[in-house]
């Protein structure tokens, strides 16, 4: 990494960590414990420092680009956000080579899917279903929320360590492996029934691809996004039960050859 782009990234932690300072004397004064640390952060601030870490990411992890996962991946994206009313974000959606069916968003719009997500899927739709959780998670601002948290301590120690690479990159880990509380995963997962249902993509691919999990018994990681663990697995699946799309709704289906999606992986 450049070192102009280390300094940077300095500058922004320090930002960070004043902003998390700020904030945390607010709270004791106004006695809140849940106090909303995103809100002194602009949305120019969060795509800077977004850019920061897509660096890091692109040395990192090699992506899958140019084949028929990532054109329907792109495709799958123009739906979504064509489906939104406004957003503050420049979305970017990547595929990273990786077996783990996980997904994550980093600040500033910026989503990644693992190619073994895609694999699990069975469908475009219960894709589009994920992405739709995951640009829940940038909309609400639960991305910088959790980012301005870790700060705290992780940010006084790079600078202090003078900017040790390691360190940058264990900020990066817990970006992409740490997970929201389950109030930001319903929040997520509610943003995302009404955008699918806008989009004329069945809410329903958002439960199919849950209980496709609970059926693969898969070997659980509790610290990745996405999964969860089976317990609330299945609330998650009630809430998409419970959730009624308008009486006139129809959905519109992909006109992606997901076999030859797979088969690019
Ligand atoms: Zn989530």
């Amino acid at each position: 990494m450049r070192a102009s782009t280390l300094r940077d990234l300095f500058i922004l932690l320090a930002i960070g960590a004043g902003l998390f300072a700020g904030g945390y004397f607010l709270v004791k004064r106004i006695g809140q414990s849940d106090f909303d640390l995103s809100f002194k952060v602009s949305y120019k601030q969060e795509e800077q420092l977004g850019n920061l870490f897509k660096d890091l990411i692109w040395d990192q992890f090699p992506t899958e680009k140019d084949n028929a996962a990532d054109s329907a991946l792109q495709q799958i994206k123009d739906r979504l956000i064509k489906a939104l009313d406004t957003t503050a974000y420049r979305y970017q959606f990547t595929i990273i080579k990786n077996e783990q069916i996980n997904a994550f968003t980093i600040p500033g719009g910026n989503i990644y899917v693992f190619s073994g997500l895609m694999k699990a899927a069975e469908s475009p739709e219960e894709v589009a279903a994920v992405l739709a959780h995951e640009m829940g998670h940038a909309e609400k601002r639960h991305v910088v929320t959790k980012l301005m948290k870790e700060l705290s301590i992780t940010a006084i120690v790079t600078i202090l360590s003078g900017g040790d690479p390691s360190t940058l990159a264990q900020i990066l880990k817990s970006i992409i492996g740490n997970t929201f509380d389950r109030e930001q995963e319903s929040k997520a997962d509610q943003f995302a029934l009404e955008l699918l249902e806008k989009a004329k993509i069945s809410p329903k691919n958002l439960g199919r691809f849950f209980e496709r999990l609970n059926e693969k018994n898969l070997d659980y990681d509790e610290n990745l996004e996405i999964l969860m663990t089976h317990p609330h697995n299945d609330k998650r699946i009630d809430q998409v039960r419970k959730y009624k799309t308008k009486n006139d709704f129809k959905p519109e289906p992909f006109q992606i050859d997901w076999k030859k999606v797979q088969e690019s992986l």
